[in-house]
């Protein structure tokens, strides 16, 4: 992505209206900075994140916001989109910053760890866990969900719902539709951190 943000100061934040994930009329441009998102973020009370700063730089031209360390600790509650009382939404515009961060090759470090999604979707045309996610989950959510987890096969077995794996034939075709669209080729340069 070229943003050629010296020309115009507003050319980050009209670059994110224009983007797929932008709704419309998202209200960027009407931003007041009355910080209403930031009291409101659960993302800024346990880090230095900060949504009304975030958004402030971006209607100030200031590329180096992509590459920020502090915008990876939104975790999308959407409660600033509720709250905002002009219509901006700091969780969506995070969304795409971190989108612009990952096509400049600069956030593999940051999703690597999530890269097992794309393999679950390849390998089983599912949604899945990263087995990443197992111990913390097995010890927050307690035993009982890691044996229902581990007995899943008998459990669908007994209630006659038959494999939760789709047949081969879906998996196929759901494994070419990933590889024609470039899903594969992206997610293999990010594991080896490349630019995608
Ligand atoms: S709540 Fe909306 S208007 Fe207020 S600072 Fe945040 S984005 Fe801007
Ligand atoms: S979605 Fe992100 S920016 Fe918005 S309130 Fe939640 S953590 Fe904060």
């Amino acid at each position: 992505m070229d943003l050629k943000l010296n020309e115009d100061p507003l050319n980050l934040a009209n670059t994110i209206l224009k983007d797929i994930k932008s709704s419309e009329n998202l209200g960027l441009l009407r931003c007041v900075q009355c910080g209403m998102c930031t009291s409101s973020c659960p993302g800024a009370m346990h880090s230095n994140f900060n949504p009304r700063d975030m958004i402030e730089k971006i209607l100030e031209g200031d590329e180096t916001v992509i590459e920020e360390e502090d915008i990876w600790n939104c975790f999308y509650c959407y409660t600033c989109h509720s709250i905002c009382p002009v219509g901006n939404s700091a969780c969506e515009v995070n969304q795409i910053l971190r989108q612009f961060a990952i096509s400049k090759g600069t956030a593999n470090k940051k999703i690597q760890p999530f890269l097992e999604f794309g393999d679950i979707f390849l390998s089983m045309a599912l949604g899945g866990i990263p087995s990443i996610f197992f111990p913390e989950m097995r010890e927050d959510i307690g035993e009982d969900w890691w044996e229902f987890k581990m007995n899943l096969d008998n459990v669908r077995n007994k209630l006659d719902l038959g494999s939760y794996i789709p047949p081969q034939e879906s998996i196929d075709e759901v494994n070419k539709l990933l590889i024609n669209s470039g899903f594969e080729e992206r997610i293999e340069a990010i594991r080896n951190n490349k630019k995608p």
